[in-house]
């Protein structure tokens, strides 16, 4: 991609209510756009980052076995006075048409359109188990949203629905869901940052469980046991202050931002909708279910505020818009160089605007490559590559440039 056509640029400056630095970062360096208090426009590279922890997601999901679908945004009143949360919801939001005088809500979650959807196709025990999921736009009501991407009135969420036909049954899956999620944050580098948190499971079951992220901009408070590495959240402190896991008594407060998010829902939403299966022996049971989220858009900004240095991002080469970022100083062409390393498949964004060396270096840092590639007359043939996470740049030929960013890329 040549800097000099992409659709955004650089700024040093950001809204004056921003005061959240994922956000700001993100907006300086053209990745996202703020249009109101919890709404972000996605830019080229910001979408492109979006992407690649969706894709990511996607190829979890799917390795447990998860159908991708896209269910509608829109939803009638009827579906959510079914389940009682059209009244109870504290996020939702509501309108009316000026047409019909309908009432309607825009999808915060999708329980209440999942569950009578998949009521039409499973129908007996041999219709079971199904995993649903979806990568959508959800909508929120939220009260604050002074946090960036972490809370967002409209953002991006993965959810998946898993349907079993008894508790045993739910209870593997949602150990394969826990063990793909611990894959999903790995792969975003965010691995050795996220910690399995135990949270209230509700009225059916005694644990659910989250994901949290421990950065300092995190808007949870959690409580870490520094021996297993597990947490548990606000609610179950109250009950229980020893470690749910390993029974050790030190827990440490801590920062966290929620990432992802299981349940066991069990027959909660099944119940209200009349979703039951047949048996062998032609007797009713109702469906019993579990529901997974992971906040896509929510994770890009939390990924901001863990990579991150006064100059800029740092993005982990996994969820990177490009590999490396390619300057040419001076009057060197970097033309064929990029060529080539894009034929390599080495995503390249080439910096080959008419700009003075300090501006581009000021973006490179600012827009956090994992690599800064330079071509000047002073690097003679040459190249200075630096990672954009260590002060060292090494100057070295272009077989040995594509080696290293091959590795990188893999
Ligand atoms: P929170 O406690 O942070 O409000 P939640 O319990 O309401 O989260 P869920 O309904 O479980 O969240 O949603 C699944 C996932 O979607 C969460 O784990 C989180 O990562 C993400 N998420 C929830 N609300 C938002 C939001 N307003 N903006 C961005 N991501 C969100
Ligand atoms: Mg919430």
């Amino acid at each position: 991609m040549r800097q000099s056509q992409l659709f955004t640029k650089t700024s040093r400056n950001f809204p004056k209510d921003e005061t959240a630095l994922n956000a700001q970062l993100l907006i300086r360096g053209g990745f996202v756009n703020k249009l109101m208090a919890g709404v972000y426009s996605f830019l080229p590279l910001g979408l492109r980052v979006l992407q690649k922890i969706e894709h990511i997601v996607r190829e979890e999901m799917q390795a447990i076995g998860g159908e991708e679908v896209s269910l509608p945004v829109l939803h009638p009143k009827a579906n959510w006075m079914e389940t009682g949360r059209f009244e109870t919801y504290d996020t939702l939001f509501r309108f009316t048409s000026h047409y019909s005088k309908n009432d309607y809500v825009l999808g915060p979650t999708h329980e209440e359109v999942i569950s009578p959807l998949a009521k039409q196709f499973i129908l007996s025990y041999q219709d079971l188990p199904r995993y649903v999921f979806q990568i959508q736009s959800k909508f929120r009501d939220e009260k604050r949203a002074k946090s960036g991407l972490l809370r967002g009135r409209e953002f991006l969420m993965k959810d998946l629905y898993s349907f079993h036909r008894d508790d045993a049954d739910l209870d593997a899956y949602y150990e394969k869901v826990q063990e793909a999620y611990g894959r999903v944050f790995e792969r975003v580098g965010l691995g050795e940052d996220t910690v399995l948190t135990f949270a209230s499971g509700g009225t059916f079951s005694k644990y659910s469980h989250e994901f949290q992220t421990l950065i300092p901009a995190g808007e949870d408070i959690i409580y870490l046991c520094e021996q297993c590495r597990v947490a548990v959240n606000k609610e179950i402190i109250e009950e229980q202050n020893t470690c749910p896991k390993c029974g050790a008594e030190k827990l440490a407060e801590a920062r966290g931002a929620e990432v992802g998010n299981i349940f066991k829902l069990k027959t909660k939403y099944s119940a209200p909708f009349e979703f039951k299966f047949k048996d062998e022996k032609g007797a009713s049971h109702e469906v019993v279910m579990g529901c997974y989220g992971i906040g896509i858009s929510r994770l890009m900004g939390v990924i901001v505020e863990r990579f991150h240095d006064e100059k800029g991002v740092l993005w982990p080469a996994s969820v990177a818009p490009f590999t490396v970022h390619l300057l040419e100083l001076n009057g060197a062409s970097g033309t064929e160089l990029a060529h080539t390393l894009e034929k390599r498949g080495i995503s390249v964004l080439y910096d080959e605007t008419d700009r003075g060396a300090g501006e581009k270096f000021t973006d490179a840092d600012l827009l956090g490559m994992p690599w800064r590639a330079v071509v000047s007359p002073k690097t003679k043939g040459k190249i200075e590559l630096k990672a954009r996470n260590s002060e060292k740049a090494e100057l070295i030929s272009e077989k040995e440039l594509i080696t290293k960013l091959s590795i990188s890329n893999s």
